[in-house]
């Protein structure tokens, strides 16, 4: 293959653009460890300001910024609800336990994303020495690339709160759901205590998640975030990519969708695939028996990166044009043709 391969693996994936590489050049640094680095403080202070809390904390990794958002929730021996797909109980290395001492109690989720009210409010334990206190509600939003279901995150927090306990929201792509409903981010996250928000994904930044909360939440994060060894120093360098992303690429995230779109509609009706419409900037793909074991290999050879097996996972982002998705979907139309490989 002699042109670039076509990256469809993830939205991580995406490099700085030449604009978003100058501006890095151009911050102004201080050691943030100490608090006075002005662009990791602007970066904090805008997040903060547009999603309608108190303070931001600006982390390394989304990974980092969940966990340390769960240990300023919970203390030793507390437990957080979560959905059996969350990010934060499948896809962070059982942190939360390992680190935090904090027990996962994962809920069945419903197609859509959402966890049955009543499942939630049957695993709250009751207070007494036998169990486990049950503290945070964790939800996630998009989940699998579906936005979540504005009036089930009212209701799930609501009931949250209800019981006395905490709510986060994992918002990695928060802004692909809002762009999606054509609505302000936040008003999605309205009924959260705390949000984390990944700048490294669609939208297009080299490394990065804010944390944002009330401020006292934002102090304990902060003291958790040094002890995993997140405190970094002239970080204004990656904060002023940040600080880019949200002023240029959000909007432009509707164009990922609208190649998500493109891209299910070309495989749509391909021997060997389901099709799962998309939400978002993620195409999912049921991939029959014989083909799934060679579909993933098979692509990449020809300059077409996803990943699974039985269920093949397309993701669009900023580095992927409408020209890409017609070169991705002849070459998956190549490799799934019965003439073909
Ligand atoms: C990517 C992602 C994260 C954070 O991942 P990192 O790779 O650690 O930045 C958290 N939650 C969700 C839903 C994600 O997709």
């Amino acid at each position: 293959m002699s042109a670039a391969p076509i990256d469809l693996r993830s939205d991580t994936v995406t490099r700085p653009t030449a604009a978003m590489r100058e501006a890095m050049v151009r911050a102004e640094v201080g050691d943030d460890v100490f608090g006075d680095d002005t662009t990791v403080n602007r970066l904090q202070e805008t997040l903060a300001g547009q999603l309608g809390f108190e303070a931001g904390l600006f982390f390394p990794s989304g990974t980092q910024c969940n966990l340390a958002a769960l240990m300023a929730h919970c203390q030793r021996g507390d437990e957080f609800l979560v959905g059996q797909e969350a990010h934060t109980y499948l896809h962070e290395g059982g942190g939360a336990a390992v680190l935090g001492s904090i027990q996962s109690q994962p809920l069945a989720q419903a197609p859509d994303g959402t966890i049955p009210l009543a499942s939630i409010e049957a695993a709250i334990k009751p207070a007494d020495d036998h169990h486990v206190r049950t503290r945070l509600l964790a939800l996630e939003n998009t989940i699998g690339g579906k936005v979540l279901p504005q009036g089930h995150a009212q209701e799930a927090t609501t009931l949250a709160h209800r019981h006395g306990l905490a709510t986060h929201l994992d918002g990695a792509r928060l802004f692909n759901a809002a762009v999606k409903q054509q609505v302000e981010a936040r008003v999605l996250v309205q009924g959260f205590d705390s949000v984390s928000v990944c700048l490294s994904k669609g939208l297009g930044a080299p490394v990065g998640s804010v944390l944002v909360g009330t401020r006292a939440l934002i102090k304990e994060a902060r003291r958790w975030r040094k002890v995993l060894g997140g405190g970094m120093r002239q970080a204004g360098i990656l904060a002023a990519a940040g600080l880019y992303a949200l002023e240029h690429h959000v909007a432009r995230l509707a164009e990922d969708h609208s190649n998500a779109q493109a891209l299910a509609g070309g495989l749509r009706g391909l021997p060997g695939l389901e099709v799962e419409a998309p939400e978002t900037n993620i195409v999912w793909v049921n991939v029959a028996a014989p083909l799934a074991a060679r579909l993933v290999p098979a692509l990449a050879e020809r300059g077409v990166l996803a990943t699974g097996t039985t269920r093949v996972r397309f993701v669009t982002h900023l580095d992927v044009s409408a020209a890409d998705v017609a070169r991705a979907v002849a070459v998956v139309r190549e490799v799934t043709s019965p003439s073909g490989c």
